[in-house]
């Protein structure tokens, strides 16, 4: 029986989807968690242990000495514990990306220089560190410009701003988002890069021996030009000329390689204007949250399952349905707390809509991004044709009514107080 040591995060919406597939495949698996294993979820299996999976030097050093023989491969959930999962993997003399690749493509700054020196387009960028007044970088930036946390995901920490005065507010709230969120903000400082008008795509795909294979390049109908950038919708196939779509694979294939990413996942973000392609980020994972779902009937298998053939060398055979598919990351209205839903039957009764899968709970404080990363559920189409998917969507869409209220009631001032 094949091994897989997966590192799960607390917070992952696809750590049962690993686990089922691993359970089809009849693959062990060996979990190292982010969280307590005392507190552990039950998924059925207890994590060996607890790790910080943002120290990865440490958090390897206590998986070689807790773990029993050696694993076939190492693999991580989420983009929490990619940068963990190359390190070991590299230890243990298992297949994986470099480390060093894994954590380049992670940092916004370090990947952009990158960009750069291998001559893609790219927009200009300019690196803020910790307590610089963004003021002094006013005379070399063409506004709008978009401020960013170095190695968030999800959208969070990510901010346009259209002059200077929104640029300081936009630093300011960056600024704390990554400190409540990423214990290095410190010595990372922010990234602030031109704003690149154009449509957005995202490819997913897979790498083996340096080879991608695009697995789905998904249209994201809704336009994304901020302030703040919440996802939403994801369809595929995409409705790009083919030779588009083609140019798009070679892009990303070719920031792949210059990266030193070989194999496994990839989520790729692109845009794309009249001047060309440029690429937003390349990931060394698959897409997030439950949206991997989408690609279930084109793949003939959950794309955790090809996840898992692919580390531990199964045969991949990919054999799906076509027709269009997409996606609705619910994106969250207001910050507030989470009280309930209506409508849910009749947004799962559209037809071509194939799910509704509600990810919060009533009494969770819930808020978009740039503050927040996650969504109040995903809504699932299939069609005919891409538009018919997108539509299927919108319509479900309309149908839920989120009750969010707000997270203090809201109280008078005594009146001593008020004169
Ligand atoms: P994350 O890893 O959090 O997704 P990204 O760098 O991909 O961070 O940015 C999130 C989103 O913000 C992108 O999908 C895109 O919509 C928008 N965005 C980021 N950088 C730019 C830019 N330079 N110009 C225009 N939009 C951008």
């Amino acid at each position: 029986m094949k091994r897989v040591l997966l590192l799960l995060p607390t917070t992952g919406y696809r750590n049962g989807d690993f686990l089922a597939a691993a359970k089809k495949l009849g693959v062990e698996i060996v979990a190292a968690a982010n969280y307590c294993h005392q507190l552990a979820p039950s998924w059925g299996l207890a994590p060996i242990m607890a790790l910080h999976f943002d120290r990865p030097e440490q958090a390897a050093d206590a998986v070689l000495r807790e773990i029993d023989g050696n694993p076939d491969a190492v693999l991580a959930v989420d983009d929490s514990g990619v940068e963990l999962a190359a390190l070991l993997a590299e230890r243990l003399g298992l297949p994986g990306n470099p480390a060093h690749a894994v954590r380049r493509v992670r940092d916004k700054l370090a990947f952009r220089r990158l960009l750069l020196e291998q001559e893609f387009l790219c927009p200009g960028f300019h690196h803020l560190p910790s307590g610089d007044d963004p003021g002094k970088l006013v005379p070399e930036l063409k506004f709008p410009v978009v401020v960013k946390a170095r190695r968030l995901s999800g959208s969070r920490g990510v901010i346009r701003a259209d002059d200077s005065e929104a640029l300081v507010r936009a630093v300011n709230w960056v600024r704390a988002i990554q400190c409540r969120a990423d214990r290095d903000a410190q010595e990372l400082g922010l990234i602030i890069e031109d704003f690149i008008p154009g449509r957005e795509y995202a490819l997913e795909g897979s790498l083996e021996q340096g080879e991608l294979t695009t697995l789905a390049l998904f249209d994201k109908p809704d336009p994304l030009d901020g302030p703040y950038f919440e996802e939403t919708l994801y369809v595929t196939p995409s409705r790009l000329p083919r030779e588009f779509q083609d140019r798009i694979h070679r892009e990303v294939a070719r920031a792949c390689r210059v990266a030193g990413l070989a194999v496994g996942p990839i989520h790729a973000e692109v845009r794309v204007n009249d001047r060309g392609i440029w690429i937003l980020e390349v990931a060394a994972r698959s897409i997030g949250g439950l949206c991997g779902r989408v690609l279930t009937h084109s793949l003939g298998m959950s794309l955790e399952e090809l996840i898992l053939r692919q580390a531990v060398a199964e045969p991949v055979a990919i054999s799906g349905e076509g027709g269009a598919a997409g996606v609705m990351m619910i994106p969250i209205p207001r910050r507030g707390i989470y009280h309930g839903l209506e409508g849910l039957a009749a947004a799962q009764s559209v037809p071509g809509v194939t799910g509704v899968t509600i990810s919060v709970e009533p009494g969770q404080i819930i808020a978009p991004p740039p503050d927040g990363a996650s969504y109040l559920g995903f809504i699932f189409a299939r069609a005919a044709r891409p538009a018919e998917a997108e539509n299927a969507l919108r319509i479900a869409h309309r149908r839920l009514h989120f009750d969010i209220r707000p997270e203090y009631p809201a109280t008078l001032a005594p009146a001593a107080e008020r004169t």
